[in-house]
């Protein structure tokens, strides 16, 4: 055995193929490629500049040191007041915990919830790292894979066994920009309802919400869920701030209080700078977040209308997120070649929709310009004529 054969948790899952691949893509096009890059999960705008400012005071006024473990008392009660808000429940700041990252917060809560053994039901498809992190903590991701493209309650009901732990919802999603509806998130709250089993709502992308649909949260209908749920949240995608890495849980005491425990000893806090801007994008950032929405809205519109151009392409109609995930089962029978070859040949990148548990799909993120998602998705249609 060599000394450098990583431990047997390392070997137990996958890297970020989402990240693995969008960085073959950045390397390309720093070698002097043209490529366009439908691999980033993250805005292409800049963090509005009163964010940066914001960041900026803190940093001269001396704010340059550890803060407490679970974020600064300003920014926890800032999340507990906007949150109490959007979900119509009310949360105090001992039930916060700010992260470096939503990533960070969920990957805390399973450790902090997780035995060995316990599993976890995850919805298909679903965001690369949930069955991943779920591994790491020794828990089994369960996968429910829908008859049709939407979910049942009855589907997620046949999954449920006494070693259910948690169940994880994420809506928008990644990489559908799936919006639950409101028939659909209250026939999954009822399951929950008389059993001890935790709710972890990714909503990491509730901002980022396209006409007609509506988000609506398991909290809004059943507020009483609360004691068994925990809230994840961002600023990365909706106030473009994916590099800041700034992220929030919240959830009952004594979960919190766990989670927090588990920080301490790993990361002590999220950056001070990160969370004073932060702190600023959620007292006042609502109109850039509106602004960025509308943008996202009619890039959405636009990547349809081109994608219709390419017979034989399905997909899900994203409601929200960024992110479209094409089914090129009818055309192509090895999607994961395909997207390796598209980004060699046609330098475009999408990510293969095996990540997140569809073989036959792939993702598609339209946080680029209208330019560019013409020009990639002419690139596309090229490379499908080149290569099928
Ligand atoms: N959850 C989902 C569904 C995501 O897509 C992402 C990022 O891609 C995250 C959580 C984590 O985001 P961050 O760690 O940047 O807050």
């Amino acid at each position: 055995m060599s000394f450098y054969n990583p431990s047997q948790l390392v070997s137990s899952f996958e890297e970020s193929a989402t990240l693995a691949l969008s960085a073959k893509a950045k390397k390309l096009a720093a070698s002097g490629k043209s490529v366009i890059n439908f691999g980033v999960g993250e805005p292409d705008f800049n963090t509005p500049k009163s964010f940066i400012e914001a960041a900026f005071k803190a940093a001269e006024k001396g704010q340059t040191k550890y803060t407490a473990v679970g974020g600064t008392p300003n920014l926890r009660e800032t999340v507990a007041a906007k949150i109490s808000r959007d979900y119509r429940v009310a949360y105090s700041a001992e039930e916060v915990l700010v992260s470096s990252g939503g990533k960070q917060a969920i990957f805390h809560f399973l450790q902090a919830t997780v035995e060995p053994g316990d599993e976890v039901i995850i919805l298909s498809p679903y965001w690369v790292s949930f069955p991943e992190m779920v591994k790491m903590v020794g828990g089994r991701p369960i996968i429910v894979n829908a008859k049709s493209q939407r979910i049942t309650a009855d589907e997620i009901a046949a999954k449920i066994s006494p070693k259910t732990k948690a169940i994880i919802l994420n809506s928008p999603s990644n990489p559908s920009g799936l919006v639950f509806t409101r028939e659909e998130v209250e026939s999954y709250s009822k399951l929950l309802l008389n059993k001890n089993i935790w709710l972890l709502c990714d909503d990491t992308y509730y901002k980022l919400i396209y006409s007609p649909a509506e988000w609506v949260s398991p909290l809004h209908l059943h507020p009483e869920l609360k004691e068994k749920t925990c809230l994840i949240g961002s600023a990365s995608k909706s106030y473009a701030m994916t590099g800041w890495r700034l992220g929030w849980a919240l959830g009952p005491k004594p979960l919190i209080a766990a989670m927090t425990k588990l920080q301490s000893q790993v990361t002590s806090n999220p950056s001070s700078l990160s969370q004073a801007a932060a702190e600023e994008a959620l007292k006042n950032g609502d109109s850039f977040v509106e602004d960025f929405r509308k943008i996202f809205e009619k890039r959405r519109n636009l990547v349809i209308s081109e994608l219709q151009k390419i017979p034989g392409l399905q997909w899900m109609e994203p409601e929200g997120a960024f992110y479209i995930f094409i089914d090129f089962s009818k055309l192509i029978p090895n999607v994961t070649d395909f997207c390796e070859k598209l980004l060699d040949r046609d330098g475009v990148c999408l990510i293969p929709g095996e990540a997140f548990g569809a073989p036959s799909y792939a993702r598609l993120s339209y946080a680029l310009s209208d330019a560019d998602i013409k020009e990639g998705i002419r690139r596309i249609e090229v490379g499908l004529k080149a290569l099928t």
